[in-house]
């Protein structure tokens, strides 16, 4: 079996933890599995380096940046191979250049395009653990670029998907994928199994287990994910197309904190209006998420959206830059909010979730500000510090934990 094993900061953290995978690694080597091993840096390097370049520059040239956080992503490869080497196991080390990990030629945020497999197949035909660079590439000028944080998940599903892996774990600091955060909700259970699809409306909602660029590109090759912990040897959450072993109207609830809503009021009710309001956000690069719009009175209507918290001043600027323009009376802004959804992919096919996410919060006592929907998620605005309660009750109504 060819099998490909991530680990994040967390888990290589320091001496002890790098021995640890390293030991991890050694087990499936030596019963006959060829191992690509791919790791973030370790603990807190990454963004220690960001607060490094800041330091120094405030507003950093993006390819110096890639040029800085790679050397993270080096150091813990190299030590983990030494490791190995101290072991009497033979291992490699690889960085995007060796391997030859192609990507868009954007830096920060880069896509990866291709990987070449020669290289890494010749080390792993001579018996080696070959130990890869998460998180980076290389660009069409020869530069280094990084694929946006958390990117070492991406970088091991598309190894698995070009070498053709049999398997393709991501270790991480907690078992698996949750009906909810387990800190919060203490009946939370760990899911056995979850869809591509709902993994990536988990991703999306703050739920970081997974990268959800590596979850995209998961779906896209048909890469099974397992999601594990690298300190104990429980059983992770299995990541696919299609579940079978449960067949769960709802798989879990997911809350994101990182939510500012936005109220523009007295907007002219006439066509063309949203168009101009959402085209000019675009152009800024401004994501959007739930959009919300009044009937019209008067001649006139509201639209409220949200953002995430670190684009709204620049949202509020935009708008009100072009007030006359947009024909709006005024303007508002909300950052005390938080996106609550239910997530599941049988809820597809069920009807009555909606009412019954609702009735939970009728009966806290918690009033919702906006709703959306798509085919497998919920999800409703809400006052931030009612967030937890929601979400227990929630987890309850559906009895998740059981
Ligand atoms: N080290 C990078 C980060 O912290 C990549 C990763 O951890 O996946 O974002
Ligand atoms: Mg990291």
């Amino acid at each position: 079996m060819l099998i490909v094993k991530k680990f994040g900061g967390s888990s290589v953290a320091d001496r002890e933890r790098i021995f640890n995978v390293a030991r991890r690694c050694v087990g499936d080597y030596k019963a006959g599995n060829d191992v690509i091993v791919v790791l973030s840096a370790m603990g807190d390097t990454t963004d220690d380096l960001l607060a490094l370049a800041k330091e120094i520059n405030p507003n950093p040239p993006k390819r110096e940046m890639d040029m800085l956080l790679t050397t993270g992503e080096q150091v813990s490869v190299a030590l983990m191979s030494m490791a190995l080497a101290t072991m009497g196991i033979p291992a490699i080390s690889l960085n995007a250049f060796q391997v030859a990990m192609h990507t868009t030629s954007s830096y920060c945020n880069a896509r990866l395009k291709r990987i070449d497999s020669e290289r890494i197949r010749r080390e792993l035909d001579m018996r080696k653990i070959v130990i890869v660079t998460g998180f980076q590439g290389v660009n069409k000028y020869d530069d280094y670029t990084t694929l946006g944080r958390g990117g070492s998940d991406t970088t091991a599903v598309a190894l698995a998907a070009a070498l053709h892996a049999d398997a393709c774990e991501i270790y991480t600091d907690v078992e698996g994928v949750y009906t909810a955060d387990p800190r919060k909700v203490p009946n939370a259970r760990k899911l056995k199994e979850i869809t591509y699809d709902e993994m990536l409306e988990f991703a999306t909602l703050g739920a970081q287990v997974l990268h959800n660029r590596s979850v995209e590109m998961a779906k896209k090759y048909g890469v099974q994910l397992v999601v594990r912990s690298s300190l104990n040897n429980a059983e992770g959450t299995i990541v696919k197309e299609e579940t079978t072993m449960e067949k769960m109207l709802i798989s879990g609830v997911a809350v994101d904190k990182d939510v500012t809503r936005i109220s523009v009021v007295g907007l002219k009710d006439k066509p063309g209006i949203a168009f101009r309001l959402f085209d000019m956000l675009a152009k800024h690069d401004i994501n959007v998420d739930v959009i919300l719009q009044s009937i019209g009175r008067d001649g006139t209507k509201d639209i409220s959206f949200t953002v995430s918290q670190d684009q709204a001043q620049e949202a509020m600027d935009v708008l009100k830059n072009s007030q006359k323009q947009l024909t709006f009376q005024n303007i508002s802004c909300k950052s005390n909010v938080a996106k609550v959804s239910v997530v599941g992919a049988g809820m597809a096919t069920n009807p009555g979730v909606a009412a019954k996410m609702f009735e939970a919060l009728y009966n806290v006592n918690i009033n919702i500000k906006m709703i959306s929907t798509s085919e497998i998620r919920i999800s409703v605005l809400i006052e931030q510090d009612e967030a937890d309660a929601a979400v227990k009750a929630i987890h309850d109504a559906f009895r998740l934990g059981e």
